[in-house]
């Protein structure tokens, strides 16, 4: 049995949860139900593992979570944002859509790929078919008790609680809560789904940013190509096929 411990933020809960449900739920026909999957930042300190913040990054249709070079390059550079403020890759998240909560054999070789960039990684498996608050979560997180390895695995106990983290400010960057390009990407396919436009201030309001924040990351996002949009008068315009 571990003597390791997960606290995990509500806000981290929040956004994977809402990640998961947007591509299988019971609002959803089963047919149509997909995985979701995403990472988690955090620490570990005293065998505690902290994380602070989930951040979506895959769903569709067969999400085979193979780490390929495109993934590999996004994983390093949230690695890189996460150290900046002294925090970590602290494992992954996906979902199990009606299929139950485990991790199979192609789970367990991913999961060595996040314990080879830190021992105490952590996998959480979450099926909303055995989502029933507040009995049970939804979800279980595991461990592999010998990093390295990918022949075992074992629970890990949880409780969801406040994770606090080094407030560190960076020039240039995002102030607190700083927002990952990935999860404001998502956060804003969510918002914006049946909108043409949004005006900058709205936006901020929604995501509980300041204006220029999600400027700074409208223009990351733009000139990265993964923002269908224009920012044109403070107005965030779609051009959405
Ligand atoms: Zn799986």
């Amino acid at each position: 049995m571990t003597e390791l411990r997960v606290v995990l933020d509500p806000k981290a809960n929040e956004t994977m949860k809402k990640h998961m449900y947007r591509y299988a739920g019971s609002s959803l026909p089963e047919d149509q139900w997909r995985e979701a999957m995403g990472v988690f930042i955090g620490y570990t300190k005293k065998k505690v593992i902290y994380v602070s913040r989930a951040i979506p990054l895959v769903h569709g249709t067969d999400v085979d979570f193979e780490f390929g070079p495109k993934e590999l390059v996004t994983f390093d550079k949230i690695d890189r944002r996460a150290q900046e403020r002294g925090l970590i890759i602290q494992g992954w998240y996906h979902s199990h859509p009606g299929i139950g909560i485990f991790l199979s054999p192609d789970d367990m070789k991913n999961h060595l790929v996040y314990t080879t960039f830190n021992p105490t990684a952590i996998a959480l498996v979450f099926d909303h078919t055995e989502h029933r608050e507040p009995v049970s979560p939804g979800f279980k997180i595991f461990i592999t008790p010998e990093p390295g390895s990918i022949s075992a695995y074992e629970e890990v106990p949880f409780e969801i609680a406040s994770v606090k983290i080094k407030k560190k400010k960076i020039k240039g960057e995002p102030p607190d809560p700083f927002f990952f390009l990935e999860e404001f990407l998502t956060e804003l396919d969510a918002i914006t789904k049946t909108k043409p436009s949004i005006a900058v201030k709205d936006l901020a309001d929604l995501l509980g940013l300041d204006v220029d924040s999600v400027n700074t990351l409208i223009l990351e996002a733009i000139k990265d190509k993964s923002l269908p949009g224009t920012l044109e008068k403070d107005v965030l315009l779609f051009n959405k096929t």
